[in-house]
């Protein structure tokens, strides 16, 4: 590989596919590995190994030779495939071992440099039950009291990198991202997040029709558009803080305000039904104090530029009749 390379696992995935591309444009040889190849968009990657990172012979293929690891991948998906349960041995298993045989294998391979995508859901459930105040400062992970086994595994697996960094010198960089949205990510097929399904609830309904929303919609969140997450990535990476640092939006928002977002723009009135379903915390925001020091940047991007971008695209996806994902 040339002089600066970069794995990235999880390639197929809908950050890993935009990191792809980025790391691209800076002039990275790039190597991918996923289960599957992006959805929506040929791979940009010079290389891409389709594979099962739990499998350590496809591990020792995809670290050979390069400079820095991008760890994304992860069995995980949106509420709907988190918090009901049914896939908690599935979620711990498959993405502690992915993340287990990165390590070593690179370890042994001898890279150097890693970046590991934790997330939001390792905050603890009691500071987020409040909608208009949650507490998402990085500090207050511990005692930890993640609401879901994915955010367990993320906390297990945090601790694991810096335990090699500790260990073994290597260089770690950890991020927790907090809601990624935005084009080429999945929006139908149940693993969808709430901006991706909501524009797509609005671009298939008509004028006066009503729209389901799971809960009250009085939940909040923030959102972080991808192209802010890609440069954080990238600017964390490049940086000599190990993290872990939240990656995320402050503009918080109810899941109520999300929708009312998507009808304006695409100009359809219609009426919201709140019907039960997982829902996760009651709140959650980024905290981007210890960004703003340690990096000298936060996102800034407004969330309804971001949408705007998203719903576009959703509504040519339902125009283009592309058919469920199986
Ligand atoms: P994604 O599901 O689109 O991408 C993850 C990719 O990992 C998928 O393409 C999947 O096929 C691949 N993968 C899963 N198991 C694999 C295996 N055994 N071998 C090889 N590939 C495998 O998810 P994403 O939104 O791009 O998220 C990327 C990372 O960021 C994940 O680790 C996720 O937990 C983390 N994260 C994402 C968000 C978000 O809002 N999208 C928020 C917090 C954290």
């Amino acid at each position: 590989m040339g002089s600066r390379s970069a794995l990235v696992n999880g390639a197929g995935g809908f950050i890993g596919s935009h990191l792809v591309k980025r790391l691209k444009r800076e002039g990275y040889r790039v190597r991918g590995v996923d289960l599957k190849r992006p959805e929506f968009a040929p791979t940009e990657a010079d290389e891409f190994i389709v594979g099962d990172l739990r499998e350590p012979e496809v591990v020792q293929a995809a670290v050979d030779g390069v400079d820095e690891v991008y760890q994304l991948a992860a069995d995980m998906g949106g509420a709907g495939y988190i918090f009901t349960g049914e896939h908690d041995a599935c979620v711990m298993h498959n993405s502690a071992l992915i993340n287990l045989n990165t390590l070593e294998f690179g370890r042994l391979a001898g890279v150097q440099r890693y970046f590991y995508s934790s997330s939001a859901c390792i905050y603890p459930e009691h500071n987020q039950l409040d909608p208009d105040h949650p507490v998402c400062e990085e500090s207050s992970a511990y005692p930890a009291a993640p609401d879901s086994e994915y955010g367990w595994e993320k906390l297990f697996s945090e601790r694991l990198y810096l335990s090699y960094m500790r260990n073994y010198g290597l260089d770690v960089r950890i991020a927790r991202y907090h809601n990624i949205f935005g084009p080429e990510g999945t929006w139908q097929g149940g693993r969808e997040k709430a901006p991706a399904a909501l524009c797509r609830k609005v671009a298939e309904a008509e004028d006066g029709d009503s729209i389901e929303i799971w809960g009250d919609g009085e939940q909040t969140r923030s959102f972080l558009y991808i192209d802010e997450c890609v440069e954080g990535t990238r600017r964390l990476m490049d940086s000599d803080f190990p993290g872990p640092v939240n990656i995320g939006s402050e503009e918080m928002v109810t899941i109520n305000d999300l929708a009312t977002i998507a009808m304006e723009i695409a100009g359809k009135q219609l009426t919201i039904e709140h019907i039960d379903g997982p829902l996760g915390v009651r709140g959650r925001n980024s905290h981007n104090a210890l960004i703003a020091d340690r990096l000298g940047w936060q996102p800034s991007r407004p969330l309804r530029e971001g949408m705007e971008a998203t719903y576009h695209w959703i509504a040519g996806q339902v125009e283009a009749g592309t058919p469920a994902t199986p």
